[in-house]
């Protein structure tokens, strides 16, 4: 089979709409990349800020393609989504991560979650709590460990997503909003639906030291999220500066190249024995 070029691949760049023939190449090509196992996770670990200790890791899938090198999920997760492979794409992620998280607590790792995003197609999936429940089942992982991110987009169908989340908590996972802020409905969802965590959007992270106006936002969500007694978790950390701000005003936790870049899991388990 004759892989696609780089023309079409400037497409995944630009997300332009792509016609029939081209998504047909791109179907075939993401299809041959599950086929021979293209797609591998990162790790990026969490830091509580109060006990400075590891807390939990963010799963973030890369595909490796023989032509183009690395490429980030931002550049294929809208196409898998629009062909349907999300589907498999999305229970492999599910699947290795809960087998990986599951290796290493046997190793000795702390008990701490590991974080899953699931993107708003794969929430609407008639099967997603099925499917979730059955990987857990398979990797013989406590549901407490795993926690799913989801994005505010969701509430494109709060109904939907009221009943998805709270099927999926009768399982035990956990639940994390993710980009929390950059949404329209934040306040009706959390408002509805028990979440353990918000997640601050690296936006608002990265306008820390650059006025107020980011600022003040973000010291709103802490104590939101301090009022409602859930935990919150700032990602896009780079700097000391934005450390230091979000310790000062009490948020929970930090993601970010500033603590760490996200690892292999390789690298990862040196990491972790690095710092016990
Ligand atoms: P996200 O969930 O908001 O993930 C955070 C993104 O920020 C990741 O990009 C991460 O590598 C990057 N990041 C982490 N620390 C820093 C930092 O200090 N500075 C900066 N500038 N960036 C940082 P990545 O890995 O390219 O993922 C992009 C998005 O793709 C994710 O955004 C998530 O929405 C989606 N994604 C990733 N993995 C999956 C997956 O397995 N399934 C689904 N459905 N979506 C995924
Ligand atoms: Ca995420
Ligand atoms: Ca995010
Ligand atoms: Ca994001």
């Amino acid at each position: 089979a004759k892989l696609i070029g780089s023309d079409t691949y400037n497409l995944y760049k630009h997300e332009m709409r792509l016609d029939i023939h081209e998504k047909f190449h791109i179907e075939n090509d993401l299809r041959r990349a599950l086929e021979k196992n293209e797609f591998s996770l990162l790790f990026q670990p969490q830091y509580h800020i109060a006990t400075n200790q590891y807390c939990g890791e963010e799963v973030l899938v890369r595909w490796d393609h023989p032509l183009e090198g690395l490429i980030s999920p931002d550049r294929f997760i809208t196409i898998a989504e629009e062909t349907g492979l999300i589907t498999s794409i999305g229970k492999w992620v599910l699947q290795q991560a809960c087998l990986q998280k599951k290796i290493w607590i046997e190793k000795g790792l702390p008990e701490v979650p590991i974080s899953v995003n699931l993107s708003l197609r794969q929430f609407l999936q008639q099967s997603i709590v099925e499917m979730v429940a059955e990987v857990l089942e398979e990797s013989e992982l406590p549901p407490h460990l795993l926690k799913i991110e989801v994005t505010e987009s969701v509430m494109i169908d709060l109904d939907r997503t009221s009943t998805v989340v709270k099927q999926l908590l009768a399982l035990g996972v956990k639940i994390s909003l993710d980009d929390f802020g950059t949404g329209y409905s934040s306040l009706q969802y959390i408002n509805q639906l028990p979440v353990h965590e918000l997640k601050i959007d690296q936006t608002f992270v990265a306008g820390i030291g650059k006025g107020k106006q980011a600022e003040e936002i973000i010291s709103m969500i802490i104590q939101l999220a301090h009022s409602l007694s859930i935990s919150v978790v700032a990602e896009g950390v780079e700097t000391k500066e934005q450390l230091l701000y979000l310790t000062q005003n009490n948020c929970h936790k930090i993601q970010g190249y500033y603590y760490s870049k996200p690892l292999t899991g390789n690298d990862f388990e040196l990491f972790m024995n690095g710092l016990q």
